[in-house]
């Protein structure tokens, strides 16, 4: 866990990054960390992340009470609920990257189960139902899916990553962004081609050797925790296709 000053410097110069790499606009994303005694601390509300000094961060309780003065981000009951459920997560980023907001916006799901650097890492990136900004309804949209999974999209919205320091959200939030840009190119060459339900246990296989968790079932080519499974017809006639892809 860093200590105060680091981690304010932590998240000027992450702030800095993620603008300069387009990940962030404007007054967009916000992050934070969790410091000593459940403190934590946030990018202020309204500021450009990519200019801020280390005075303009905020400090706030569990509650997202403010030390002192200062307006911590409009995104606190989101930061605050995950780190009220996941005691593991030091750090959390938000942002609006192009492609994954892009993803997030028309409602797509990326892809499961087609990139082995994802499945072993990610495993997959589900889309939070949307939630009207700075709201409860925003935080409570994030629960369910944080509980297994450490890269969001947010419905209408944008993305967020959270992770066991600021280096290892904000490398997520990359890795989510390239991801979703690689998903959108294999969309433009006919789609991306799933991986098996064989493969897809290897790679969970390796994640586990790694110390990872075992890959959340809903990133197999089908849940695999589900007795019936239903499919759209396009769903069926990209099954198919896959399917008759493979045998030729
Ligand atoms: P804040 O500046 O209040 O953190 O808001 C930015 C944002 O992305 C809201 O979702
Ligand atoms: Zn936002």
């Amino acid at each position: 866990m860093l200590g105060e000053q680091e981690a304010r410097e932590a998240i000027v110069t992450t702030g800095r990054r993620l603008y300069e790499r387009h990940i962030l606009a404007s007054i967009e994303g916000n992050m934070s960390i969790r410091l000593d005694g459940d403190r934590i601390l946030a990018t202020p509300s309204g500021l450009n992340k990519g200019f801020m000094r280390e005075g303009d961060l905020v400090v706030t309780d569990l509650d997202g009470k403010a030390e002192g003065g200062g307006r911590p981000s409009s995104e606190m009951p989101m930061h605050l609920a995950i780190y009220r459920e996941r005691e593991d997560i030091e750090a959390i980023v938000h942002a609006h990257p192009t492609a994954a907001t892009g993803y997030a916006v028309a409602g797509r799901n990326l892809p499961a189960a087609v990139l082995a650097e994802i499945v072993t890492t990610l495993g997959c990136i589900p889309i939070a139902r949307y939630g009207t900004p700075s709201t409860d309804e925003l935080a409570e949209s994030v629960i369910d899916p944080i509980k297994s999974y450490d890269a969001l999209l947010l419905g209408n919205h944008g993305a967020l990553t959270a992770g066991t320091s600021l280096e290892q959200a904000e490398e997520r939030m990359y890795q989510l962004e390239h991801f979703a840009q690689i998903s959108l190119v294999a969309e433009l060459l006919g789609g991306p081609k799933t991986f098996s339900l064989a493969e897809v246990e290897q790679l969970s296989a390796l994640r586990e050797k790694a110390g990872g968790r075992p890959v959340p079932p809903a990133c197999y080519p089908v849940d695999i925790s589900q007795e019936t499974i239903t499919l759209t017809k396009d769903e069926l006639i990209a099954l198919v296709t896959d399917a008759v892809r493979t045998l030729r």
